[in-house]
């Protein structure tokens, strides 16, 4: 829960960031003895609540009733863990069940109170109860155990004062701290910050995860080839490793080897760093759009909303397309950012936005490239960016200041990814090449590219393709 904070007080947000941890073997085990712990008051609560139930008792979930019970359960109870992170877990299972309850309320019948057990509960320790300083941390147990300091793979990106919480969390056998803290709004001189009536239009895409057309004729294409290659080889070698153990999968209901059990771990943590990979990208590419429009000084992004564009059967290799690209993480990841800049985000439906010319606002044949052409006007641009200048006309006054962007920049997201190019060593890579090269081309034969030089700032005018126009 945030902190009450004076009616006056300048405007923070919360934000967090993701630390690993280096702890030593035996710190690992008391980490994770900690999380165990945590399980164990989770599973307290609901046992505690079926035993009311069969009583036919009302169920304790508020979080005070909770923590007097924890009290009354005395110290020691569950191991290591001291009562700020055990009363966490409360409060975690205490909005979980209010979340439900609210839902359901709302008419949502599918919504469930908390009622299964976790062996893992994620703790999380608000300010005054733990330190960080530098890279260490010290975090809280129970009295009369000795302090549990643990190293950080780095160090926390925020000021220690403005730290608030940190919660110790395990994913794919790995465990991790989310450090929250209040972050200011970004300040700027008078006259320098994001002014609101200067606006730009943002395309959300596949292909290009943001196409940017601001005011001034200024242009932004983020290229989100990198990603695609990061998701192709991950689903590729995870196709590989699959079919190199099918032979040996247990089969259902039937327990598996050792070895097998090693081997879904291991799975785990390929699935977790791949999506730690696309994430580092979508915020690097998000803040690439960030830091433009605030050197554009544009106050307001009109999103276009990718409603609709989910629904329905699009064919096998599409669909995975679409489910790999998460547009709610990207809207959200963007909006984050551009809120910390003081930058306003809407969003608008983006339906029809890259079939309507700009120019002439009239209806034209979905392009199936990258080029958009009019057969009206003539009238031939990038066609993410024609969605973006569509896009921002949607907003009231946007169609005035947004036109075809005649300056475009490009850039990449996720250049640091190991599939973005040849001169980094993918082992995943060289596996599917020399697969590539026993089996044919697999799968289809990329199209020629389209997309021009990337990573650098070019003025090429209105036709940012290199070929020329054919329709005129
Ligand atoms: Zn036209």
């Amino acid at each position: 829960m945030p902190r009450k904070r004076p009616a006056n007080a300048p405007r923070v947000l919360h934000r967090s960031a993701r630390v690993a941890l280096r702890a030593t073997p035996a710190q690992a085990r008391r980490l994770w003895q900690l999380l165990v712990s945590g399980g164990d008051v989770w599973a307290c609560v609901l046992e505690l609540n079926a035993l009311r139930r069969s009583r036919g008792d009302a169920p304790l979930v508020g979080y005070q009733a909770l923590c007097r019970e924890l009290a009354r359960a005395g110290p020691g109870t569950f191991g290591e863990l001291d009562s700020a992170g055990a009363r966490s877990v409360l409060r975690r299972y205490s909005d979980a069940w209010f979340a439900a309850a609210k839902a359901r309320r709302a008419g949502d019948d599918t919504a469930r109170f908390p009622r299964r057990r976790r062996r893992l509960v994620p703790l999380r320790w608000y300010a005054g109860t733990f330190s960080v300083e530098g890279r260490s941390l010290r975090i809280p147990t129970a009295a009369r155990r000795p302090p549990l300091e643990v190293r950080l793979a780095r160090e926390v990106p925020y000021p220690p004062d403005r730290i608030r919480s940190v919660t110790l969390v395990a994913e794919a056998g790995r465990l991790y701290l989310d450090v929250c803290a209040e972050v200011p709004l970004a300040a700027h001189g008078p006259g320098q910050g994001p002014d609101p009536s200067l606006m730009a239009g943002v395309d959300l895409g596949v292909i290009h995860p943001f196409a940017v057309a601001g005011p001034g004729g200024e242009g932004l294409v983020v290229s989100g080839r990198a990603l695609r290659a990061e998701s192709r080889l991950h689903l590729a070698d995870s196709r590989a490793r699959r079919r190199a153990v099918a032979r040996r999968a247990p089969s259902k209901g039937q327990r598996g080897s050792r070895r097998w059990r090693r081997f879904r771990a291991r799975t785990r943590r390929i699935e977790a760093r791949h999506r730690r990979r696309l994430s580092q990208a979508r915020h690097e590419a998000a803040k690439t759009v960030v830091t433009w429009a605030v050197d554009k000084r544009v106050g307001r992004l009109v999103v276009g909303d990718p409603v609709g564009t989910l629904e329905g059967d699009a064919g096998r290799r599409h669909s995975q397309r679409l489910r790999d690209w998460r547009p709610g993480a990207w809207k959200a990841c963007l909006f984050d950012k551009a809120e910390a800049a003081g930058i306003e985000v809407v969003f608008v439906d983006e339906r029809g936005s890259s079939s309507t010319c700009p120019n002439c606002r009239q209806r034209v044949p979905k392009p199936s490239g990258r080029r958009f052409s009019c057969p009206h006007c003539g009238l031939v641009g990038h066609r993410d960016l024609v969605g973006a200048v569509n896009i921002a006309a949607r907003h009231e006054g946007g169609g005035d200041i947004v036109s075809m962007p005649e300056t475009i920049t490009h850039r990449r997201g996720g250049r640091h990814l190991p599939g973005a190019g040849r001169s980094r060593r993918d082992p995943r890579r060289i596996r599917w090449d020399s697969h590539r090269a026993r089996r044919g081309s697999w799968p289809a034969v990329a199209r020629p590219p389209e997309e021009p030089p990337e990573g650098s700032s070019s003025s090429v005018g209105a036709l940012p393709l290199e070929d020329p126009p054919t329709a005129a």
